[in-house]
């Protein structure tokens, strides 16, 4: 453990891309402890558990430039920007985000303004959400006899766009576990869809809640009835949606909810 905690503190100059984690805070990672404790700016997002700020140094500088409900306090640009401008000014920079910042958590496109501009940077990555909500949910989302493949997929795009570039019927085909990132409020094209280009309509489906965290609600159904039951509890976002035969492994491993109510 000694040895694994010596890399160094956050360097002057240098941009780090932090996952932060889905929600519990005790699912951070040691690097990431370790640059959070010793930056001199942290610039976080939304849905990153706020805990973790209590661990800056007391005189660094916390920016937030999350959004919410579609509402972007800075756009992408200006992130960008204020990441390479602090990072020339001299400081130790930690762009907190939720999850994993390289799964859908546009860090790909941070990262690539650094290297254009010449900032160095590292990435550290965090335990994100399709993977801890359906570990919390009881849900492992592959197994040896159920699904040898786990797909990671945004449900987000289908919204605004008319040709997607999801290829749903190759999502049908899949035999494995599919985990829908921002899809709420597209459940029920993406499920449809998913049943139009031929899955099972019997197969089995959740949706996971602020999933690690005490506000985990997790629905199950299958890919038909899901949908209905998010618009009768009034489901919101954040969420994950589950589909394959794993989510059934729930009735017997289910074990955050028990211990934690
Ligand atoms: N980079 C993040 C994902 C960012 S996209 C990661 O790796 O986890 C934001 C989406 O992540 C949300 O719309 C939701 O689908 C999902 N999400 C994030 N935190 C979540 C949580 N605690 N429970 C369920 N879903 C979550």
């Amino acid at each position: 453990m000694n040895q694994m905690m010596k890399k160094s503190a956050a360097k002057p100059g240098c941009v780090y891309l932090v996952g932060a984690g889905p929600g519990d805070p005790g699912l951070i990672t040691v690097r990431a402890m370790e640059l959070i404790s010793t930056a001199d700016v942290i610039v976080y997002d939304n849905l990153i558990p706020k805990e973790l700020l209590d661990a800056a140094r007391a005189d660094a500088e916390l920016t937030y430039v999350g959004k919410r409900q579609g509402l972007h306090t800075m756009d992408q640009e200006n992130i960008s920007r204020l990441l390479v401008d602090l990072a020339r000014s001299g400081s130790s920079v930690v762009r907190l985000k939720g999850g994993d910042p390289f799964v859908f958590g546009r860090g790909g496109e941070e990262a690539l303004v650094l290297a254009a501009s010449g900032i160095s940077f590292e990435i550290v990555p965090g335990v994100t959400a399709a993977v801890a909500a359906a570990a919390y949910a009881g849900i492992p989302i592959t197994h040896r006899k159920l699904a040898s493949n786990a797909l990671l997929i945004t449900g987000h795009e289908c919204a605004d766009k008319e040709g997607s570039d999801i290829d749903y019927e190759s999502l049908a085909k899949s035999r494995g576990t599919l985990a829908f990132y921002m899809g709420v409020l597209n459940m029920d094209r993406i499920c449809g869809k998913l049943v139009e280009h031929g899955l099972s309509a019997e197969t089995p489906a959740a949706a996971i809640q602020w999933g690690t965290t005490p506000k985990q609600q997790v629905l199950t159904g299958t890919v038909t009835t899901l949908p209905e039951l998010a618009r009768e509890t009034n489901l919101r976002p954040p969420a994950i949606i589950v589909i394959g035969e794993v989510v059934r492994l729930r009735e017997d491993l289910d074990w955050f909810e028990p211990r934690s109510s």
